[in-house]
This record gives C-alpha cells, structure tokens and sequence, in this order.
C-alpha cells in the first residue's frame, strides 16, 4: 500500500494516474494538486460507497505523479497498472451485504470506583458525572437554559480527563459533530432544552438511518416557540414519535431523580451502543436544577471500540457509516431491519411502581410531576383511597408489559403531567398496540412551566370518586 516513507508504490519514474473509484472520496485534494487541470469533480454517486468520486481527462498529463502524493487514499489516487487491493472492491462498502472479515472488537471494560460518600448535587451536574463515568470523553453543545450547567460542568471535568468539550455554532452543527463522533465508535453527549432539542432532529435521524450512537440529555422548557425556562413536558411527542424523518425511535428515559439522572445517564450509553442508535434522557427544568442525595456507583467504563467504527484503524478500513440508499428495495429491506431493532428494543422498557399492589386506582406521572403525585398517594392512602403510582422511566418503549397486569384490579387510571396530554398520548397507543380494554382515564395537566401540584391531584382522585360526574374532574374517556 505504502512504503515506509508513507509513499505509494510506483511502477516507474513517471507514471500515469489511476483512480480505484471506490476508494475515493471526493475530497478533492488531487484536483488542487495538479498543475495540468487534468482532474475535475466528479457528478456521479458511486452506487457502492455513496460518495462521489472526481473524474479525469488525461489528455494533459505530463506523468508528475504531484496527484499520487496529494491523495490521502492509500487505494485513491495509484499509479496506473497497480493490482486492485480487493477481487470484488465495492463488497467493501456494502456493510448489510459484505462477508468481509469483521474487525476486532475492543470490549469495555469496568473499572473499580473508590468508595465515596454520597454526593449531594443538581440533576444537570449528575447527569454530566454519569456520562464521565459510562466513558464520555466528546461533549458537543450549544447552551441553552435550563440545561447550561451540565455542560457547563462537562467543560470544566473533561480537559482533567483527556476529553474534549467543543461548544459548537449551533444545535445542528452539535448533532452532526455527534454523528462523525458516533460513526468512529467514540461517546458523546450533549446537554439541550426543549427548543435546541427540536433543531436536532434532523441529525438524530441521520444518526438512526447510520446506525450511530449518542447521548441527548433533553432538559424540557415551556413552549411552543421561545417559551419560557419553566419546567415542562412539552417533547415527549418529539422525543417518542418525532425523531426528525423517516420511520424512527429511540430509546426514552425519564428520570425523576438527581440519583436518576446518573444512573439513567450511564444506562443512555450502553443502550445507544448496544443498539447502535440514540438515546434520550428526558429531563425537565425542575430536575435540572434540583439538587439531592446521589450516590455514585461501584464501578466506571473504559470503553472499547466496536467492530463497526470508522476510525482509521487498518482493520476498519472497510467501514462505511452512511444513511443514502438509493435503491427502493434496498432502503425498504432497511427499513425492516431498523423495525426489527426498535422490536428488540421493546424489551428495555422500565416502570417504577409504588404502592400499586393493591391500589383501585392508578396515578400515572413521569419526571418531576411523579413527585407530586407520589406525595398524593400518601395523603390519598390516609384518606382510606387505595392509590397508586405508576411511573413510566422509558416513554418509548412505553412500560405497557409493567401496566397491563394492573388493569383488572383498577377502576381508574389518573394521568399527572406538565404538558397538553402528551404523556396520557403514549399511554393511550401502547394500551391500544396491546389491544386492551382501557379503563376510565381522568387527567391533570398543566403547561408552560407551571407544575401539577400535590393537592390538585388528591383533589382530582378523590373528587371523581365522590362524584364521577362532577364538573371539577377532566374526564375524557
Ligand atoms: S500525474 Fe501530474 S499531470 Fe497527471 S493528473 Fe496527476 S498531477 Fe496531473
Ligand atoms: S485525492 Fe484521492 S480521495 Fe481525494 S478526490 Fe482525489 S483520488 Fe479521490
């Protein structure tokens, strides 16, 4: 390929150039490099890498080799008549199709953590300690209130670490430094609010469509629009149903603790390389800034690389990370298998039940409503009301397998959010995938940074039992 001076080999002094296309590119380097304009950018996308390779007229040429040097490609830019590296090149870049060899894999490995008192520490500041420990070392940002102190943090623990903290132009410049971060098999993460959420999407289905991990920590602000910094719920529709284009998903977590926002945090990064997709944690304003007992864990991540990396290493040269399929069939076949992986993610779904053994009905809240409403089953409980709370920590996949078993038992299911009925949406579609009778559902909601307060919840559960009909329950089913 090279010699040890890092040059390619030559047939003669002076040898015509040759282009093995599927191993160009198109960055161009050599078009600069050649004093004869003998080589122009191409306008065909090679069917096998999706990259578009430059075109030559050699009519010119006077054999300087200057094209051979520019090329970073060591298969690019060769002398003519050099063997082929591979029989059947383009099995190279067809990673659904290959019977190449696969890369090593470098697995992770746990490090023993010293034992440390419990901290006591904000949710956002718990998040980013989590994502030191699972092996983030790539931050990418832009700040964005209230999500800015755990990037903020992130800035101050990574240079300590050999990590890298870049705070990017903006949102979608973040989450395509994410992508390239993902595709060479490295963690990364960022910290963003509701409307620097919404500017990702576009990437995170890029990055689904590839196949590339990462981490998005969705600190929820009120909205629509600029909104305000308050506390909200407003993008569990994005988060669960609205990952930009395409037919995609991610795994959700919704985290109603500091203690949560660590481990949830962790947990983000092996389930995004296990699936090879993104992953959101869902938090919102409150519980970014809340501050509470978090106890670290006994052991940190080294991580290793995945076989699938493209990160120069001789072994991955292979590797191509891209989401352009032009063939229909091809896409569709795809599509299907994104379908079967976002099956198997099925079996990731978390709920956390508290005192619903023998409740009659069922107060159903995620993230910091959750709070509220577990302090409203106490006081409902002493009013001799059998409540209960179920709460969902994946929004998607929705914990329908933790909540169906509950149904028979209950007369009610009363749904705690700070949003427009976005959280009684997802429960309303897995109760309906799972094709079960839904029971009766009453709600309390509120938006735009105001929370559902404890009493406003015992309010509701023991009003509807007094009076089914009355006028002060929001019944909608
Ligand atoms: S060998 Fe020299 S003249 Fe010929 S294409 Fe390359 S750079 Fe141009
Ligand atoms: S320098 Fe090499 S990789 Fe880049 S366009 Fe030219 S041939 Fe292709």
């Amino acid at each position: 390929m090279s010699n040890s001076e890092g040059e390619k080999p030559r047939q003669r002094d002076r040898d015509r150039p040759f282009v093995f296309l599927e191993f160009c590119k198109g960055c161009g380097r050599c078009i600069d490099s050649c004093a004869k304009h003998c080589i122009h950018e191409g306008h065909a996308i090679h069917s096998a890498t999706g990259l578009v390779p430059v075109e030559m007229d050699l009519a010119g040429c006077n054999e300087c080799g200057l094209c051979f040097s520019a090329c970073p490609e060591p298969w690019g830019m060769v002398a003519e008549g050099t063997d082929s590296p591979l029989a059947e090149p383009a099995h190279e870049f067809t990673p659904q199709v290959q019977e190449r060899p696969i890369p090593e894999r470098i697995p992770d490995e746990r490090l023993p953590l010293a034992d440390a008192r419990p901290l006591v520490t904000k949710g956002a500041y718990a998040a980013a300690i989590g994502a030191l420990l699972a092996g983030c070392r790539h931050f990418f940002g832009y700040p964005i209130t209230p999500s800015t102190e755990g990037a903020e943090l992130m800035a101050k623990l990574l240079p300590r670490v050999d990590g890298h903290f870049l705070q990017a132009v903006s949102e979608v410049a973040t989450v395509n430094m994410m992508y390239g971060c993902g595709g060479a098999g490295l963690r990364s993460m960022t910290f963003t609010s509701s409307p620097g959420f919404s500017l990702m999407l576009d990437g995170i289905s890029y990055m689904i469509g590839s196949e590339v991990p990462g981490v998005f920590i969705d600190v929820m602000r009120g909205g629509p629009g600029l909104g305000n910094i308050g506390p909200e719920q407003g993008d569990i529709k994005l988060a669960c149903r609205g990952l930009g284009h395409g037919n995609t998903h991610a795994i959700v977590l919704a985290p109603s603790t500091p203690q949560e926002m660590l481990d949830f945090t962790m947990d983000a990064f092996e389930l995004s390389f296990h699936y090879r997709n993104p992953v959101i944690v869902l938090a919102d304003g409150y519980l970014g800034q809340m501050t509470g007992r978090v106890t670290l864990p006994k052991t940190m991540v080294k991580p290793g690389l995945p076989p699938w990396a493209v990160n120069g290493r001789a072994s991955h040269r292979g590797n191509l990370i891209n989401s352009i399929i032009l063939d229909e069939k091809d896409l569709e076949a795809h599509n299907q298998y994104l379908d079967q992986k976002y099956l198997a993610m099925q079996k990731e779904q978390r709920a956390d039940l508290y005192r619903c053994d023998d409740a009659d009905v069922l107060i159903l809240a995620c993230n910091t409503p959750a709070r509220m409403a577990k302090g409203a089953v106490g006081e409902l409980r002493q009013q001799g009301i059998s409540a209960g709370l179920f709460r969902p920590q994946t929004l998607w996949p929705f914990p329908i397998e933790a909540l169906q078993p509950l149904l028979p038992k209950i007369d009610r299911i009363v749904v705690v959010e700070a949003s427009s009925g976005q959280l009684e949406d997802e429960m309303r579609l897995a109760l309906s995938h799972a094709g079960v009778m839904a029971p009766r559902i009453d709600h309390v909601r509120h938006a735009g940074g105001v929370l559902p307060s404890q009493a406003e919840v015992v309010a509701r559960v023991a009003g509807a039992r007094k009076s089914i009909s009355g006028t002060a329950q929001q019944v909608i089913s």
